[in-house]
Order: C-alpha cells, then sequence, then structure tokens
C-alpha cells in the first residue's frame, strides 16, 4: 500500500502552474501576486511628522533657547513649507510635511502655550524626534512585495499606496467536484427514508475556496457507461477533478475502472491511513484527478492533507501548511496506518498550542467536525500517542489557528 509520504510526493509531483489573470486590488485578499510589487515612491514620501505640536531647528534648542514664537501653522495636506528663522516654530500637525529649516517636532504634551510663544517643559529633546524621515522604511526602487507573495488585508494598504487599482495574480487550478452515490439527492430535495442529501462536496468547495478556487459540481450515477459518458464529456473543460465516493471495494465503486478506462493514469490506489484508504490518485495530460472516497470526513482529509497542499504548490505557495502542536491527551491506535484525527486546539497561557482528539463515530461521523479545528496527524510506526508528544496539526482553514 502507498504510505502518505509517497502519496504527497506522487501527488505533488503533477503539480504546475495555470497562468496568471488581473483581479481589482479590493479582491485580492488570499490571492498570490504574480508580479513584484515595486516603489514608486519613498516611503514616507516626505519628512512626515508623526506627532501633533511644533517644529523646530534643533540647533536652536541646544544651543539653550526653549521659548518659541510661532511663525504659522502646517497642516497635513498643506503643501511643504518653509521654517524661514531657525530661532522660531512652526506650529505643525500628524501627517504634515516637515518645512525645510526644520528637523525636530516638540509634541504638545511637551509644550505649554500662551498666545504666540509655546514654552518647552520637556527635559529631554532629541535631535530629529517625531519626524519619520523620507525613505526611512523603503527607498524608491525598492520591492514592496515579491512575486509569490500570498496576499494578506494589511498587504492591500501597500497596494493601495501605490496606487494599484488590479494586481496580476496566479490563477489557481480550476476544479469540477463530482460526488457519485444513487442514495444522494440534491440538498433542495426531500430524502427518502433510504437516501440522504449530498453534503461533502459543499465542505470540499469551501476549502478550496480559501486559494480562490473555481469549482462547479456535478453528480455521477452508480453506473459505468452513464458515468463514463458524464466524465468523458466533462474532459477539457476544467484543470482538476476531485470524486467523492464510488472508489472502494463495494459491488458499485466503478470510478476506478472508469478512469483508467477514460485514460486517467493511476498513480496509487489505497494509501496506509484512516480514514481516506481508498483514496485513488491519476492524472492525463491535461487533467489531475483526485478520487476520494465518500465518507465525509475521509474526503475533507483527503482535501485538507492532499488536494489543497497540491493547490498551494500550483500557486508557488509551500505545500505543508500543518504546524507542529502538542498532544492534548493520550491516544491510542493500533493498525499500521498515519491516523487523522479531527482535534479542538487550544494555546495555554505559556503560549503552547495543543491538540485534542475529537473522535467521531467513524469517517462518517461528521458532526464532529463542528468543534474541531483541524486534523493532528499521527505517525504509522506508534500505537500509542502521548500528551506532550508534538505532531502535525492541519488547519481547517488555513488563517484561523
Ligand atoms: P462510498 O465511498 O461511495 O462507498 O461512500 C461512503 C459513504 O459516504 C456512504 O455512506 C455514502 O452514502 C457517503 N457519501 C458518499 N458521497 C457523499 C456525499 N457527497 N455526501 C455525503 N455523503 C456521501
Ligand atoms: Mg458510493
Amino acid at each position: 500500500m502507498t504510505t502518505v509520504v509517497e502519496a504527497t510526493e506522487l501527488v505533488l509531483g503533477t503539480a504546475r502552474t495555470y497562468g496568471e489573470e488581473y483581479v481589482i486590488m479590493e479582491d485580492s485578499v488570499g490571492r498570490v501576486l504574480a508580479e513584484a510589487i515595486v516603489a514608486t515612491r519613498d516611503m514616507p514620501p516626505f519628512n512626515r511628522v508623526a506627532m501633533d505640536g511644533i517644529a523646530i531647528d534643533y540647533a536652536a534648542y541646544a544651543a539653550g533657547q526653549r521659548h518659541f514664537e510661532i511663525e504659522k501653522r502646517i497642516a497635513a495636506g498643506d503643501p511643504i513649507g518653509t521654517l524661514s528663522d531657525r530661532h522660531k516654530a512652526v506650529e505643525i500637525m500628524t501627517g504634515a510635511a516637515l518645512p525645510t529649516g526644520a528637523n525636530t517636532v516638540i509634541p504638545y504634551e511637551a509644550l505649554t502655550i500662551e498666545g504666540n510663544i509655546a514654552h518647552i517643559v520637556a527635559d529631554r529633546v532629541v535631535q530629529g524626534q517625531n519626524v519619520h524621515t523620507q525613505g526611512e522604511d523603503l527607498q524608491q526602487g525598492a520591492t514592496v512585495l515579491d512575486a509569490g507573495h500570498l496576499l494578506r488585508p494589511a498587504d492591500l494598504a501597500l497596494l493601495a499606496t501605490e496606487g494599484k487599482t488590479r494586481v496580476r495574480v496566479r490563477r489557481p487550478p480550476s476544479f469540477a467536484i463530482l460526488s457519485t452515490g444513487d442514495e444522494l439527492v440534491p440538498i433542495d430535495q426531500e430524502p427518502l427514508p433510504h437516501q440522504i442529501r449530498r453534503s461533502n462536496v459543499y465542505a470540499v468547495q469551501a476549502l478550496l475556496r480559501q486559494y480562490h478556487v473555481q469549482s462547479t459540481l456535478l453528480h455521477l450515477a452508480d453506473d459505468p457507461e452513464v458515468m463514463h459518458n458524464q466524465l468523458s464529456a466533462l474532459m477539457g473543460k476544467v484543470d482538476a477533478w476531485i470524486c467523492i465516493g464510488g472508489v472502494s471495494k463495494g459491488k458499485k465503486d466503478f470510478l476506478p475502472q472508469v478512469l483508467e478506462a477514460l485514460g486517467v493514469r493511476k498513480y496509487f490506489h489505497r494509501v496506509a491511513q484512516r480514514p481516506g484508504k481508498p483514496f485513488w490518485f491519476g492524472a492525463t495530460d491535461e487533467i489531475v484527478v483526485f478520487a476520494l472516497p465518500g465518507n465525509p470526513v475521509s474526503s475533507i482529509v483527503g482535501t485538507v492533507r492532499y488536494v489543497l497542499p497540491w493547490v498551494r504548490s500550483c500557486l508557488g505557495l509551500s505545500w505543508d501548511y500543518s504546524m507542529p502542536v502538542q498532544l492534548a491527551e493520550p491516544f491510542r491506535f493500533d493498525p499500521p496506518l498515519v491516523r487523522f484525527v479531527e482535534s479542538e486546539l487550544q494555546h495555554d497561557s505559556s503560549g503552547v498550542c495543543r491538540a485534542t482528539p475529537r473522535p467521531g463515530h467513524g469517517s462518517g461521523d461528521f458532526t464532529r467536525l463542528a468543534f474541531t479545528k483541524g486534523f493532528v496527524e499521527l505517525p504509522a510506526e506508534k500505537t500509542l500517542f502521548q500528551p506532550g508528544e508534538v505532531y502535525p496539526f492541519w488547519p481547517f482553514p488555513t488563517f484561523v489557528v
């Protein structure tokens, strides 16, 4: 049987780029930059006053002067002014450009002002204080954000400051998410006693949306001929498929044979893990096919552990977004399989992050997922896992801990 490590390598080996596209800046969080953003101006672009108060020439203060006549007022948004007399001061506001001739800002908190005269009451004034010097953060021409950067909310302020109304980003692969199973009905339909609604495809689709993956949902019949025709019509329409269900040993699990008949080359079938052992993976020159077992927890584990790393790799991100956490409680698992256990996650007061396993009633029980934050990955070689031992944790949404 293929190991989790081998399966990971085979999956990632098929990762490739899928081109680039432009998006409007406001919609770019979670996208990966395809262009480097270069500073078109110094940052800050002028000597920016960082406190409300007065601007003076430090030399006058150093020579012992403590009373300064206010020559004029300059607010944020006023053009760059001049301190014409170096023994006087300019009353100045945060965000204004420091006037030529001045080099130091004394905040109101360090002043008393009577009429037009400011008295410095601070014990200490440092030359250049409260001035955010032009180019101090970044010089014109320097890289603000590298290509390959995953955009987060604060990055939008940088894009905005550079006037990037739209940005070039990497295009993620497009997906079809294909449910199988004659017991499944659409979610707007009342199931008969022996039927259930298709559910896990929505969780899988939501997981993919983290990376702005476009996907369409389709349903396949548990009939090899119909399935063959449905899948054959889909060839060339999207970059990747996630098939869900129909890959185990049941009499109606036709997917592997249908996929192979369609010319999808099998890389592996069955991985030494629980849940998700019947995982089938293959590819043609055009498409990559993840065929995950249908139990909801299995299909979600497969997406979190293999599909998302593959998408990340296609986008040029590091595939492994797991984080090391300590186990909070002992856990026992005898079979020689990697065990993915849905777990809660808590930071304790010392900053240690601990995972508490919350295994449900097997891989068909997805009610527990609502109370967990991801899966802890326990190695196949051990059977008894002790509190304090450190294992990788695969979070559901990568940005929430
Ligand atoms: P299978 O892998 O096709 O043998 O399915 C395993 C179990 O998962 C069965 O109980 C199915 O009814 C269930 N299942 C399969 N696909 C879905 C789905 N899209 N949503 C919810 N349950 C599913
Ligand atoms: Mg089935």
